[in-house]
């Protein structure tokens, strides 16, 4: 039997034991917060100065295991930079999924270069190695240098998967096919920070990702992102184009090549550094809440997305599928009509008006789910002692 539109209501109701309207992820706050961030205000340093950035960015480095970790103004702003350090050039392609969140394309398209879209594999909701490799063998050729878009001749430069809802993709796949291709992976962590591939944590694989901590994903700076470099060079010189190509002196500005001004205010900072020390217990509050999901839909019609074998995911996003599209539209105005916070998957990329012209590969699993997904309540339920 499958539980009914208000059935669906009241369970949601009594997992989050409220009456007022539940948003789909609020951020979570606790005393550290208040005092970090009055902190930089008492001491003035709320802006380009100050040891929060760099405190944050240790805690993030520690946390994920990655060689360097660089605070920016936000996640697409780290994705911007990542694609700039993989040596994106002006009229390249970027290799990404139809199915995730615009920031992805709006970074390819701020290199000056056009994406490509690929199929997503129902197991991740991330791309899908078989369509990528697929797509290569019909489209592209490579010189052992470039990889090569045959009719067009331009240079398919790198190949952007994301981790959707917090989901690791299948990285040593891509990884495999991107390194036969010669073709730079990045990956867009923007949602999966805490999410662990095979052991490792994601925006570790790749030479160079993106993390985001806008205010709805685990956790929050306000705005702000993370660019994770695998290199400590590559991540120095990162470091240094993302904070104004300035060369350290006291009181003389000297930059020696153009850079981006992305650093992270001090100001957000100092609430990221407090948010890392929740970070553990809000996934663990997430894995439980998911788990009561998973139970809740099991043996329904709803299919509950479980995180793929051989992974932890973060479970950022918890989301269903429905049986048909009729039916997710039903559950999403009945959910929202109930003060509980449902929505759909975004629109594929390739529907959007500044990339329909873009090639892509077949898109039949993105369109299947993009259809069918229901986006529930996911914030982590925390009881008082918990903070
Ligand atoms: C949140 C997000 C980003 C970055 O977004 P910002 O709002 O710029 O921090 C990038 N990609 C995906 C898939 C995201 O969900």
């Amino acid at each position: 039997m499958s539980p009914t539109t208000s059935q669906l209501s009241e369970f949601i109701r009594s997992l989050y034991q409220t009456n007022e309207f539940i948003p789909l992820h609020a951020p979570t706050f606790g005393e550290r917060e208040k005092q970090n961030v009055l902190d930089t205000i008492e001491s003035s340093f709320v802006s380009s100065v100050g040891e929060y950035v760099t405190r944050f960015e240790n805690q993030v480095e520690a946390f994920t295991g990655a060689h360097r970790a660089i605070a920016t103004v936000n996640g697409t702003a780290a994705l911007h930079a990542a694609l700039y350090m993989a040596g994106v050039q002006n009229g390249d392609y970027v290799i990404t999924q139809a199915l995730t969140f615009v920031a992805t394309c709006n970074a390819i398209h701020h290199m000056a270069a056009e994406p490509i879209f690929i199929d997503v594999a129902y197991q991740t909701m991330g791309m899908c190695p078989i369509a990528l490799e697929s797509f290569l063998e019909e489209h592209a050729i490579t010189d052992g240098q470039n990889c090569i878009h045959k009719t067009s001749k331009r240079k398919i430069r790198a190949c952007v998967p994301m981790h959707t809802f917090g989901h690791p993709v299948q990285l040593d796949e891509l990884l495999a096919i991107c390194n036969k291709w010669n073709i730079e992976l990045v990956e867009d962590a923007a949602e999966s920070l805490g999410s662990l591939y095979k052991g490792q944590h994601t925006g570790t694989k790749a030479r160079f990702s993106a993390l985001s901590f806008n205010g709805n994903k685990i956790i929050t700076t306000g705005g702000g992102g993370m660019l994770l470099c695998a290199d400590e060079t590559e991540g120095h010189r990162a470091k240094h184009i993302t904070t104004t190509a300035k060369a350290a002196h006291p009181y003389e500005f000297y930059h020696n090549e153009p850079g981006f001004n992305y650093r992270m205010p001090n100001l957000n900072a100092a609430l990221g550094c407090a948010q890392m020390s929740h970070l553990e217990t809000f996934i663990e509050k997430k894995r439980e809440l998911a788990e009561q999901y998973k139970a809740f839909f099991k043996s329904s019609s709803f299919q509950f997305i479980d995180e793929p074998s051989e992974c932890r995911s973060n479970f950022w996003l918890n989301a269903i599928l429905c049986e048909h599209s009729d039916l997710r539209n039903t559950v999403i105005e009945e959910q929202n009509n109930a003060g509980i916070m449902c929505r759909p998957a975004w629109h594929l990329m390739n529907r959007l008006p500044m990339f329909e012209h873009c090639p892509r590969g077949k898109l039949t699993v993105s369109e299947d789910i993009q259809s069918r997904l229901v986006n529930i309540p996911s914030s982590p339920i925390l009881k008082r002692d918990d903070q």
